[in-house]
């Protein structure tokens, strides 16, 4: 499946790269500080004593003791297990034998910078197919109790280690492998022109080699960067999230709109890629950046832990909608959704098939580098009118959690009319917690926001060396970075 080498080479890795992600302190701030923020947002967000913990309301009686106790922190040992990190290697091998034994679509990438195009084989969508029908058997068979589901809930931090490990031997293991790239070999493997800076830190940060790939027994070669892209993490996401949706029905009996929604929004948004899979490789992701910490972390360990959080905040505090809310949710994910969808399909019919009659009224411009821009419909709007639309969405994720917030007390169970839970023997209320959980449960929105604003300004730069004087040109035509007239 490796590729097909071209006559003609197109010389682009030589090109010189500057450093991203302010250099070596960037990569280490990154690579050490959003590893934590994993941590603090499952620990300071829990189900045992609030959305924040009542003493991060309370700084003033805030200790060591205190913040272990609400945290339910379970010690540095109690952090990793040994079972979990089989469980979550058990995941990743599931998804190993489906991607080599289900039937898939072979597609060949885009030219690589020294000559030739990979082979990929895509059947991200079938695999996570049949992985939820076997989920589904289960729950048939078990309901809330299926063992997968509590397994998730009961051991979430172990899990997230498990992750955290696999990204981390991960983005080690190719760094190492990577200086056995040699000039003109015939496995068609090269450097990402950003990625070998000298500087080993920023280097294994930013990934090394473009497209490390491993030929195991059985399993053939396999693309790691692309392997990591779709399948574990972001199936991973709506897994957690069916996972927090049983423990919501667990805890109260019932299931919310809220959290159906949520999941719903993103089950769609996930499912959506794998469907498109193919189209990944024309992302920055794959063309551009080397496969390093970067992206093993984020592909495995930031993209389920936190795009759930929403979710894992519902299974607590267990908000209704109610129509109007159902309704003005679903208005804002249609935006988005129409928004990013037609703006991706747009680019991407124009750059595998011009002829399309979908989009052969799009006026266009030519380049000295061969490829053409679109300067009409989305993409005349602003220069990543896509990007917007992925935003809008965020919101749609983040809002069915309402003013979100919550304390748990211990105490009689609540009275008609009250506001709150009841949990067995504890009352989920919102307290003087209201307003706050939102840093939580709101953290997508403005998280997104910075990873869009500041890809913009990386995939700039990468056109701007790509393209000249064009993009100079180009934008002339179209002046706004993502939002029109603001921005
Ligand atoms: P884009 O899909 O926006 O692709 C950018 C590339 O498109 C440019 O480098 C250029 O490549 C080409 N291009 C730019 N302008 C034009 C034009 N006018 N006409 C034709 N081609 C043009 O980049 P991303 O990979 O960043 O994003 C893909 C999608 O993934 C987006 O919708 C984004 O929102 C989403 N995303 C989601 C993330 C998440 O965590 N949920 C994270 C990152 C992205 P060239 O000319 O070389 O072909």
């Amino acid at each position: 499946m490796a590729g097909s080498k071209s006559k003609a080479p197109v010389v682009k890795a030589q090109e010189k790269h500057g450093y991203e992600f302010a250099g070596p302190p960037g990569a280490f701030a990154i690579s050490f500080l959003l590893p934590i923020v994993v941590y603090i947002t499952n620990f300071v967000c829990n189900d045992i004593y609030g959305c924040p913990i009542p003493s991060v309301l309370d700084p003033k009686t805030l200790t060591w003791d205190k913040i272990k106790t609400e945290t339910g922190w379970p010690g540095w040992n109690g952090i990793v297990s040994l079972e979990a990190t089989g469980w979550v290697l058990g995941y990743y091998f599931l998804s190993l034998v489906l991607h080599r034994f289900l039937p898939g679509q072979i597609v060949e990438g885009t030219e690589l910078a020294i000559g030739g195009r990979l082979k990929y084989k895509f059947n991200t969508l079938s695999s996570s197919i049949f992985t939820v029908v076997l989920l589904l058997a289960g729950t048939i068979a078990q309901g809330a109790d299926f063992p997968v589901w509590t397994y998730i809930w009961d051991n979430y931090t172990q899990i997230v280690t498990a992750n955290m490990l696999i990204a981390f031997t991960l983005a080690t293991f190719v760094y190492i492998r990577s200086f056995s790239v040699k000039p003109g070999n015939k496995d068609m493997r090269e450097l990402a022109a950003g990625g070998h800076s000298g500087n080993m830190l920023y280097d294994w940060f930013i990934g090394r080699e473009l497209n490390p790939r491993v030929t195991l027994p059985i399993f053939g070669e396999i693309d790691i960067k692309v392997f990591c892209e779709l399948r574990p993490g972001l199936f991973g996401w709506i897994v957690l999230d069916v996972a927090f949706i049983a423990h919501q029905y667990k805890t109260y009996g019932y299931v919310t709109d809220s959290i159906i929604l949520i999941t719903l929004f993103q089950a769609l948004y996930v499912f959506d890629s794998f469907y498109m899979e193919p189209s990944m490789l024309t992302t920055m992701d794959i063309t551009t950046d080397g496969f390093g910490f970067m992206l093993s972390f984020g592909d495995l360990a930031w993209v389920p832990f936190i795009y759930s959080l929403q979710a894992r905040y519902l299974a607590v505090y267990p908000l209704t909608l109610g129509l109007s809310g159902n309704a003005g949710v679903l208005a804002i994910l249609s935006l988005g959704y129409y928004i990013f969808r037609s703006a991706n399909n747009q680019k991407n019919r124009f750059r595998t098939d011009p002829s399309d009659p979908r989009i052969a009224h799009l006026k266009y411009m030519e380049t000295a580098s061969g490829s053409k821009l679109i300067i009409s419909g989305w993409w005349g709007t602003a220069r990543h009118i896509n990007y917007l639309g992925d935003w809008i969405m965020s919101w749609a994720f983040c809002l069915p959690t309402g003013v979100a917030g919550y304390l748990v007390q211990q105490g009689p169970a609540l009275l008609d009319g009250e506001t709150g839970f009841s949990r067995g023997e504890d009352r989920v209320v919102q307290g003087g917690a209201r307003g706050w959980g939102m840093a939580i449960s709101y953290f997508y929105v403005i998280y997104f926001a910075i990873l869009l604003i500041h890809r913009e300004r990386r995939d700039e730069t990468k056109c701007m060396r790509k393209y000249g004087k064009d993009w100079e040109e180009y934008k002339k035509i179209v002046p706004w970075r993502i939002i029109p007239g603001i921005y």
